[in-house]
């Protein structure tokens, strides 16, 4: 293989498969000095690092990948590029009522300059301005879309509700009753290892330094700074220090308490023909979700396929992130028979790529900042499967907690505040396993949460997305 060739990393996603990452970049040798060096070479590390390096040329900023550029959930995801940082209006409300709106022009104003950044650096990534459908797929779910809304007019979002024939107008299947429309300034579709990698070379553009196969061990506090250790002896001896490791954080035990990883996985189909393509509507190429608990993500990719994802959320025992686990074939049977349900007119089309991914999941399900080993070495995680977007703009806080440490943005509740812990093992898989459970109950119920989640509301705990 040569060092340019599609090697197809990622879990084998749909994304790694069809592009290429680019020659290797080569792993850091012997000891380096830097004023940032930022772990993990993913949305969060880039924009980091683009952040950074915009507020100050000067800075020497160094990123470490323990593998390739975007081959986290960065390269993995669906795509779907989205404003809101709270996981939704909902959830955000829930957590932040006080908050919420300066949060949501927060969030349209992130999205706004990531598209602007997009084509002002020409990276490639195949960026749709779409906005989306939700679907409801059972009569219940009809009136909570009715009610996101109105809940979406309260707080600036102008949503759309469609009726049943104008919703089968737009995108034809039997299962879908309602929806709702929400424009491009709430979220856009893109090629998320593009946008990886298109980011990894605005860095290098503006003097940063990326390499790759280059895994962080540890951390060592030293006088002035941080020693940050390699597996096979290199080391950065830095000034501050990013983590931006999002589900594979374990390695930093500190952070273990604040997250669990989830697996998330994904199905793209063959190309559709042309009469296929015009079974299925769809033209205005929106990003589509059902509006259950536990929901499917469904896009068309630039070349016609259809990318479905989503459903289960699979959790194993010790926070295991494992190359093994990428691939579930129990999922992909499941994903595939509701995808067949959903287009019974696409029942021959075959999927040719499946994957699966690990989301940094938090209590409060989205983006948490924290710092540790004195105030030297800053994180942010959980975006809890809505990261795209957020990441740009937990960047920005990053970039802030170095450079600007008196902005006002520091202070808001949503960056301060931290997510309920997630206990260790061995209560953590049982905890994980009564939530996944009491997640399908209320599916099953009609969207009624039970005492379960009810009790996790009170304590804040949980999601209303
Ligand atoms: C299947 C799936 C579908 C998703 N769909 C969507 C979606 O449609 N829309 C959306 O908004 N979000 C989605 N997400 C979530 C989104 O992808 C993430 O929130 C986002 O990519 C997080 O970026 P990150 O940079 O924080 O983490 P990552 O992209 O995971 O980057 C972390 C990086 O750190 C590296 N690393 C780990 N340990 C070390 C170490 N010790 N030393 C050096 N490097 C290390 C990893 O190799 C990795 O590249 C999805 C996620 C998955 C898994």
């Amino acid at each position: 293989m040569t060092a340019s060739e599609p090697s197809a990393p990622a879990g084998g996603s749909y994304w790694f498969a069809t592009g290429d990452p680019g020659p290797r970049r080569p792993p850091l040798a012997g000891t380096v000095r830097a004023d940032v060096a930022i772990i993990g070479g993913g949305f969060t590390g880039l924009w980091t690092a683009i952040a950074l390096l915009d507020a100050d040329p000067s800075l020497r900023v160094v990123v470490l990948e323990a593998d390739r550029v975007g081959s986290g959930a960065s390269g993995r995801n669906g795509g779907f590029c989205a404003a809101s940082l709270t996981h939704g209006l909902a959830n955000g409300l829930l957590h932040f009522a006080d908050e919420i709106d300066e949060l949501e022009r927060e969030g349209v104003r992130n999205l706004a300059e990531l598209v602007a950044f997009v084509g002002a650096e020409g990276i490639d990534c195949e960026l749709e301005p779409t906005g989306t459908l939700e679907v409801a797929t059972e009569p219940w779910q009809v009136d909570a879309l009715r009610d996101s809304v109105e809940l979406g007019a309260r707080h600036g979002h102008a949503l759309t509700f469609l009726s049943p024939d104008e919703i089968q107008a737009e995108v034809r299947s039997p299962t879908f009753l309602a929806g709702v429309r929400a424009g491009a300034d709430q979220c856009v579709l893109l090629n998320p290892a593009k946008l990886a990698w298109g980011l990894a070379a605005a860095v290098e553009r503006r003097g940063g330094t990326v390499h790759e196969a280059s895994r962080v061990t540890g951390l060592a506090r030293r006088a002035g700074g941080v020693t940050v250790r390699l597996a096979g002896g290199a080391a950065v001896e830095a000034t501050h220090v990013v983590v931006a490791t999002s589900a594979y954080s374990a390695w930093l035990r500190r952070l273990t308490q604040l997250f669990v990883p989830v697996y998330d996985y994904v199905l793209v189909t063959a190309r559709l023909t042309p009469g296929q393509r015009a079974s299925i509507g769809w033209k205005g190429r929106e990003g589509l979700g059902d509006a259950g608990y536990q929901f499917h993500y469904f896009r068309l990719t630039a070349d016609d396929r259809i990318l479905w994802g989503g459903y289960d959320a699979i959790y194993h025992p010790g926070n295991r992130v494992r190359p093994q686990h990428d691939r579930r074939p129990a999922t992909f049977d499941k994903l595939a028979a509701h995808f067949r349900a959903t287009f019974p007119q696409l029942r021959d089309v075959p999927f040719t790529h499946r994957w699966g991914g690990a989301i940094d999941t938090t209590t409060r399900f989205h983006v948490t900042f924290g710092d540790v080993l004195g105030g030297r070495v800053h994180y942010a995680l959980g975006y809890t499967g809505l990261g795209v977007g957020a990441s740009r703009w937990a960047a920005g806080i990053l970039r802030d907690k170095l450079l600007d440490p008196r902005s006002p943005r520091l202070r808001m509740r949503f960056v301060q505040s931290r997510p309920f812990p997630i206990p260790p093992e061995p209560v953590r898989t049982p905890a994980v396993e009564l939530m996944r459970r009491a997640v399908i109950a209320a599916d099953e119920h009609e969207g009624e949460p039970g005492w379960f989640l009810r009790a996790m509301d009170a304590l804040g705990i949980g999601f209303d997305s």
